[in-house]
This record gives structure tokens, sequence and C-alpha cells, in this order.
């Protein structure tokens, strides 16, 4: 009997969810035998023998296990295409998702939101200094510490590289960027492993009358570029 329990463990399919599919299959076999009984007793008048459950009971199985499997697949991939594999955070595709619902509901609504995009100050030189290990490292630790500064309502993000984004809901340029302020100064008194690593950051608010989910990216990409222009370390909004 263990060793019986043992292998339908280590089966694929059978984790956690083992309910799950237990319940799939559970209803697809009370499914297809319902439909057998409707169709031989009502339809082709035959009254049934235990035999004819056999048939469809293995057939709800099947299905049953497939549909399991086809759920299950179904939520590993999003899992994978929303977060990034790295940090553990949302990736790109999911915060473009999240950041167009935000922006239709500002329109229709109302609502305030901003955007805070910062990217890490000459992350290539750490990467040719200490190595892509360590520089995974580093993206790891700030995901961690903007992470914990941020609050629930943040949509936070790893954008590219070493560029990451922050949707802040119900929150106007002004509250943006003391965040952004906020933040900066937590990455710079991290202790990283190789020592002091800096961010720049751009902030941009959300007019509902003139922008769209373009033009917001578009406004907090040209101030974190201005950031840069301006000696790095430092925050900047248009
Ligand atoms: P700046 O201050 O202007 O932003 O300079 P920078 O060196 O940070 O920017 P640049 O675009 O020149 O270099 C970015 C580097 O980030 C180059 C690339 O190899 C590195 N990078 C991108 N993705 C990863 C990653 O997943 N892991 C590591 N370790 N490095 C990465
Ligand atoms: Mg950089
Ligand atoms: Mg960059």
């Amino acid at each position: 009997m263990m060793k019986l329990l043992q292998n339908i463990k280590s089966l694929p399919v059978c984790n956690n969810k083992i309910f799950i599919y237990i319940a799939y299959i559970s209803l697809a076999c009370v499914f297809t035998a319902e439909l057998n009984v409707i169709h031989a007793r009502f339809l082709l008048g035959i009254e049934l023998s235990y035999l004819s459950f056999i048939m469809p009971t293995f057939a709800g199985i099947l299905f049953g296990y497939l549909l399991a499997r086809i759920k299950l697949l179904g939520e590993q991939l999003e899992e994978i295409a929303y977060t990034d594999s790295l940090t553990q955070i949302y990736s790109r595709l999911h915060f473009n998702r999240l950041l167009e619902s935000e922006i239709d509901k500002a329109k229709r609504y109302g609502g305030q939101l901003s955007i805070i995009f910062f990217d890490i100050d000459h992350f290539k030189q750490i990467n040719d200094t200490h190595g892509h290990p360590t520089g995974d490292v580093i993206l790891k630790e700030i995901a961690d510490v903007i992470s914990s500064a941020n609050r629930s309502s943040d949509v936070f993000a790893r954008y590219g590289g070493e560029e990451f984004i922050i949707l802040t809901a119900s929150t106007n340029i002004e509250g943006a960027m003391e965040h952004a302020q906020r933040l900066k100064q937590d990455i710079e008194q991290h202790r990283f492993p190789i020592g002091r690593v800096t961010a720049s950051f751009g902030v941009a608010g959300f007019d509902p009358a003139s922008d769209d989910q373009e033009s917001l990216l578009e406004r907090a990409d040209k101030a974190l570029y201005q950031a840069k222009s301006d000696g790095r370390n430092c925050v900047r909004q248009l």
C-alpha cells in the first residue's frame, strides 16, 4: 500500500494539487456516466448493465485528467510570463497589462496615478569588475530593497536588464516624487556585497486629458534620461 502511494506521488501530476485532479476527475466521471444513462435509457430505450458504465467512466477519468493538466499548465505558464525569474517581481508584460487597466480606470473615474522609472548607475562596470553572478545578486537585492519600501498598492516590475518600474496608483506627481526620493536613499544606504550602489530615477504623473500608456512611459523615460545627464543618483520629473 505504501509503495502504491509513493508511486502515485511520484507521478508528474500528483503534487499538492492532487485535490484539484480528484475533483476534476470525479466531476468528469459523473458527467459522462450520467450522459450515458440519459442516452441509453431515454434516447435509445435500452436498459443498462453495470458494464456499460465502464467505458464512460474510463473516458471520464481521461477527460478529467486532461482538463486538470491543461488548467495546471495554464497556471504555470501564466506564472512564468508574469514573473521575472531572477528577481521574482512582476515582468514587463504583466506590468503593462496592469498599467493599461489602471489608466482605463483613471480615465473613466478620474483617479490619479504616477510612474517611477529607475535604472542602476554604471551597472556594466559592476558586472565587468565583479562578474555577472555578482551583478545578478545586486539586481535581486535592489528588488528586495524596493519591494520592502513600496506600499502594497504599488505595482513593481523589472522592465529590462537593470531597469525597474513602479506604478503608484492614487498618487499625484508630488507624492510619487517624494516616494522616489525615499527609494533612491534606500538604495544608496543599503549595504550591497560590493559596497555602494546607486540608481537614477525618472517620474511622470498621468494626465487623463492628454496621456495614454505610451506617452506616460515616454515621459518617465525622458525624466530618467535627464537624471542620468544630471550626474546620476538623483530623481527628475517630467
Ligand atoms: P548607466 O549609468 O548609464 O545606466 O550605465 P550602465 O552601465 O548601468 O548601463 P548600460 O546600458 O551601459 O549597461 C547595462 C548593463 O546591464 C549591461 C548588461 O550586461 C547588464 N545586464 C543586463 N541584464 C543583466 C542581468 O540580468 N544580469 C546581469 N548581471 N547584468 C545584466
Ligand atoms: Mg544603468
Ligand atoms: Mg539601462
